[in-house]
C-alpha cells in the first residue's frame, strides 16, 4: 500500500492547480479509501477555479467524477468490497435531518457538503469518500465512466425536471449535453442542438449523435421546443430559449452558475413558460440513472489526459476546445 500520493491542489482561485505528494489520506468511519483510476473534469471544477463558487474549503483537491476501486473499508462500511469498482459523485454529505433532506430533497441541504469542493476530490490518486453517498459501477473504461458521475446524472435530473417534452432543445453541446442527447433519443425525443454561434464542430458533434436540428444560439430551430435545458454558463440563453419554447413549456438552467440574465418581456413568460434551474443530485437520482442506463446504451466521447495536466484540461474547456468531456486518468485501471 502506497503512503504518498501524487494530487493536483487547488491554492486559491485566480492560480494554476499544483501538482504535489500529499499522504494516502486515511478512511474513517463509514468511509471508502479509493484508489482512482479516472476522474471527469467538470464545469464546476472551472468555476471553482475562476472563483466563481462562494466559500470552497481551501486548499481543496478539485474532481467530483471519480472512478475507481475501493483499497481500504473503513469501519462499519457495509455494500462495498475491497477492489470494488465504484463511483463518488458530486453530493458527498448532507445532514439527513432539515427540512429538505426529510422531504426527499437532500440535493437542497441546508449543510451538504460537496466533492471536489468542500470535501478532497478525485484530481488524486487516491481520495476518501463517505460510502454512502458512492455508487457501484460497472467494469469496463473507467475514463469512459466518470463523465456520467456528473455531467450524466445532472443531465439526467435536467431531463426528468423538463418535464415529457417530444421537442427538447439543449443549449451547450459539451459533457453533459452529449450524454443527455443520447437519453432523450432513446426515450424517443428528437433534441434540438444550440451551440456558439459558428461552432460547425460541435453541430457536426450533435448531428453525428442523431440531433433532429443543429445551430448557433443566435438561430432560431425550424420547431418550437416542448422544453430547453441550458448547460451553457450564458444567462443570455435563458430569454432566447424562453423565446423558443412553447406554451406550457420549461426552460432548464442545468449549471451551477451562470452570467446575469437579461431582462425579457412578460409575452415571452406568459402562457405558463416556466424557468427553473436544477441544483445538485439525490442519491435516488443516481441509483434511477445508473439503473436505466444498465439497460439503454450511451456512449461518452471522452479526451484524456494525465492527472498532472488537469491545468491544460480546464484551459481547453474554459475556451471550449473540448469534445464530449475531458478526463484525467491516474495511470491505473481499466
Ligand atoms: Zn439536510
Ligand atoms: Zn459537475
Amino acid at each position: 500500500m502506497k503512503r504518498r500520493m501524487q494530487a493536483m491542489l487547488l491554492d486559491r482561485p485566480g492560480i494554476p492547480l499544483r501538482l504535489v505528494e500529499l499522504p494516502v489520506p486515511h478512511a474513517g468511519s463509514g468511509e471508502l479509501l479509493i484508489a482512482v483510476e479516472a476522474c471527469g473534469v467538470c464545469r464546476t471544477d472551472l468555476h471553482l477555479a475562476d472563483g466563481e463558487l462562494p466559500q470552497p474549503r481551501l486548499p481543496v483537491i478539485p474532481g467530483h467524477e471519480i472512478v475507481g476501486r475501493v483499497a481500504v473499508l473503513g469501519d462499519g462500511v457495509a455494500g462495498f468490497s475491497v477492489g470494488q469498482r465504484v463511483g463518488v459523485p458530486w453530493l458527498g454529505w448532507t445532514c439527513g435531518e432539515c427540512r429538505f433532506c426529510v422531504s426527499g430533497r437532500e440535493n437542497l441541504c441546508d449543510s451538504a457538503r460537496f466533492t471536489g469542493y468542500q470535501i478532497n476530490g478525485g484530481y488524486a490518486e487516491f481520495t476518501v469518500a463517505d460510502a454512502r453517498y458512492c455508487f457501484a459501477l460497472p467494469n469496463g473504461d473507467a475514463a469512459a465512466l466518470a463523465p456520467l458521475l456528473c455531467a450524466g446524472l445532472i443531465g439526467y435530473r435536467a431531463l426528468r425536471l423538463a418535464g415529457d417534452p417530444r421537442r427538447l432543445g439543449i443549449y451547450g453541446f459539451g459533457a453533459a449535453a452529449h450524454i443527455v442527447a443520447q437519453l432523450a433519443k432513446q426515450e424517443g425525443r428528437a433534441f434540438y442542438a444550440f451551440t456558439r454561434p459558428g461552432d460547425d464542430a460541435a453541430q457536426r458533434f450533435a448531428l453525428g449523435l442523431g440531433a433532429a436540428w443543429a445551430g448557433g444560439a443566435d438561430e432560431a430551430p425550424p420547431q418550437g421546443l416542448d422544453a430547453a435545458l441550458i448547460f451553457a454558463p450564458v444567462g443570455a440563453l435563458v430569454p432566447a430559449a424562453l423565446r423558443h419554447v412553447d406554451k406550457g413549456g420549461c426552460v432548464v438552467c442545468a449549471g451551477i452558475h451562470m452570467s446575469d440574465i437579461p431582462a425579457f418581456p412578460y409575452a415571452d413568460l406568459w402562457g405558463e413558460r416556466s424557468i427553473r434551474s436544477v441544483a445538485n443530485l439525490t442519491r435516488r437520482d443516481g441509483i434511477e440513472f445508473f439503473e436505466l442506463l444498465a439497460k439503454i446504451s450511451v456512449h461518452t466521447t471522452i479526451q484524456r489526459f494525465a492527472l498532472a495536466q488537469a491545468n491544460e484540461a480546464l484551459a481547453r474547456l474554459r475556451s471550449g476546445h473540448i469534445e464530449g468531456a475531458a478526463v484525467l486518468t491516474t495511470g491505473r485501471g481499466d
